[in-house]
């Protein structure tokens, strides 16, 4: 008899090094490639808008690969395990192959699916096409989770980087049976009705071709000095690979044998360009182990004395939480960030810290909130890092930045955007300020002010908050958690 499989296709978006794939060119002869719109299953964290512009995008380019090699996306729309089931019926399905997810939500389905299914006989296969190390590979010697990110680093170099050999896409696939029915991408309808993704387009080109485009040149041009330029954000010193790497379009394996082959890369605790850029790969492994470990993460602070914190929701924050979402805090690093990411869907990793400082700590919102705008606004949105991200930042995660580090948006930014590039490109009404008085404006006088055409409280607004006392307010209120 043939054997016939799926390959369920969910964040593994490419064709090469895509190991559930090329165990089911092994093991079957047919390959059904299905994509399940099944958003419900992810709730409370189903893919914000941002995300489903990305989807959107990336399902075509996957769809326009299959098929120059002979085969198609099959785009179904429903529960996932009735529509495999339905398919496996109709098709005299033997096998289902996929790679693995590690959202609390999504672990629970797929279990559960692979229980339901294997008990019907169907032969399940899941493989790790996502991260460096699996989140229980990596273990403290009394076989806990890590807690701390550089132990946790120490011990997968000790473990030793994979060297896997990723396999390149397939040249040919058995076509899809001719008569059986899919969506097209369009009718998942994941494009927004009202056109705010102008800038997503001139921004970003969704697929894994581009993610490799971009790996090479990030790589060429970049990775050496990467450690330098990183924290820059007026200054293209990232890979801006996000994105790609949360669908799936390219894997950290296949990062990881570029930068070997390419560079001089030496696995070691050493700040060469090439060895912080692939910690970065493992701050990535670490959120999910976190996420793996500790689930209730996602929607609770890990360090529990945050519970009873006293941040404020959505509903009492009102106007505040209005105003650092759409970038008109009168801090200009902070409303810079912000516009960026409502823009292009992005914001780079040294301002989502310092915009996520404010929002925490000086404006006293829970981290809840900001994670919630950037779920809907990201189109990196990832559950693993977004959680970490907003819990370091807000000093209740794993390996937090202590609460009592509030970054200050001025002397950050004239740290880190030293000649304004940054804040001039995404505030512009600020542009003719001089280098020195651009991260500050409320602070100069009113002359150089109208010099620069700017009248503070109309042209841009005046801080929301004055620093120190909210400083001073935040830091009162840690004492009597801690
Ligand atoms: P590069 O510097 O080129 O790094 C390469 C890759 O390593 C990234 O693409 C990313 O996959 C990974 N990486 C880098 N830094 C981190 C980090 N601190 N934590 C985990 N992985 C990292 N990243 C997301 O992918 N999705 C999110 O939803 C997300 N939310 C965040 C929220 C906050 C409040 C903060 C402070 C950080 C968040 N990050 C998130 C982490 C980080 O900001 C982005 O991964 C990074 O800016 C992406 O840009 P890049 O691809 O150019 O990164």
């Amino acid at each position: 008899m043939m054997t016939k499989s799926i390959l369920w296709l969910r964040r593994d978006l490419r064709l090469d090094d895509n190991p559930a794939l090329l165990a089911a060119l092994q093991e079957c002869e047919q390959l059904i490639p299905l994509y399940i719109h099944s958003p419900g299953e992810e709730s409370p964290w189903s893919p914000g808008a941002a995300s489903c512009w990305w989807l959107h995008h990336s399902l075509v380019a996957l769809d326009g690969e299959l098929r120059k090699r002979g085969s198609r996306l099959v785009i179904r729309e429903g529960k996932s395990l009735a529509v495999l089931q339905q398919l496996i019926a109709e098709h005299n399905i033997t096998h289902l192959f996929w790679n693995r997810l590690y959202e609390p939500a999504i672990i629970e389905r797929d279990s559960s699916i692979k229980a339901t299914l294997t008990g019907a006989g169907i032969h399940c296969n899941s493989f790790n096409g996502t991260l460096l190390f699996e989140p229980w590979e990596i273990q403290t010697g009394q076989k806990t989770p890590y807690k701390v990110f550089t132990a946790f680093w120490k011990a997968c170099l000790k473990a030793g980087l994979p060297r896997l050999e990723p396999a390149p896409a397939p040249s040919s696939l058995p076509p899809v049976p001719g008569a059986l029915e899919s969506r097209t991408v369009d009718t998942l309808q994941l494009l927004p009705s009202i056109a705010w993704d102008s800038g997503f387009h001139d921004a970003w080109k969704p697929g894994a071709a581009s993610a490799r485009e971009l790996l090479d040149s990030f790589i060429e041009e970049a990775i050496e000095s990467y450690n330098s330029d990183r924290d820059l954000p007026g200054y293209p010193g990232t890979s801006r690979l996000s994105p790609h790497l949360h669908f799936g379009e390219i894997s950290p394996h296949q990062i990881l044998r570029t930068v070997r082959t390419m560079t001089p890369f030496e696995e070691t605790m050493a700040p060469t360009g090439q060895n912080v850029y692939v910690k970065q790969l493992g701050w990535r492994d670490f959120a999910h182990h976190l996420l793996f470990h500790f689930p209730q993460t996602a929607d609770n602070p890990l360090d529990e004395r945050f519970a009873s914190y006293p941040w404020q929701w959505k509903e009492d924050a009102g106007e505040i939480l209005w105003a650092w979402q759409k970038g008109r805090t009168g801090f200009p690093v902070v409303d810079a960030g912000m516009r960026e990411l409502w823009h292009t869907g992005w914001m780079h990793n040294r301002v989502r810290m310092i915009v996520a400082s404010l929002l925490t700590k000086n404006l006293g919102i829970h981290w809840m909130e900001g994670a919630r705008w950037f779920w809907d606004t990201l189109v990196d949105a990832d559950l693993a890092n977004n959680s970490m991200g907003w819990q370091w930042t807000a000093g209740c995660g794993a390996d937090a930045a202590p609460f009592f580090r509030i970054f200050n948006p001025v002397s950050q930014s004239e740290r880190f955007d030293p000649g304004g590039e940054y804040i001039r490109k995404w505030v512009p009404e600020l542009a003719k300020l001089p280098d020195k008085a651009i991260h500050a404006p409320w602070m100069q006088k009113t002359e150089l002010l109208a010099h620069a055409g700017i009248r503070l409280g109309d042209d841009y607004p005046m801080p929301i908050v004055d620093l120190r006392e909210t400083r001073e307010r935040a830091l009162a209120q840690w004492s009597l958690i801690k």
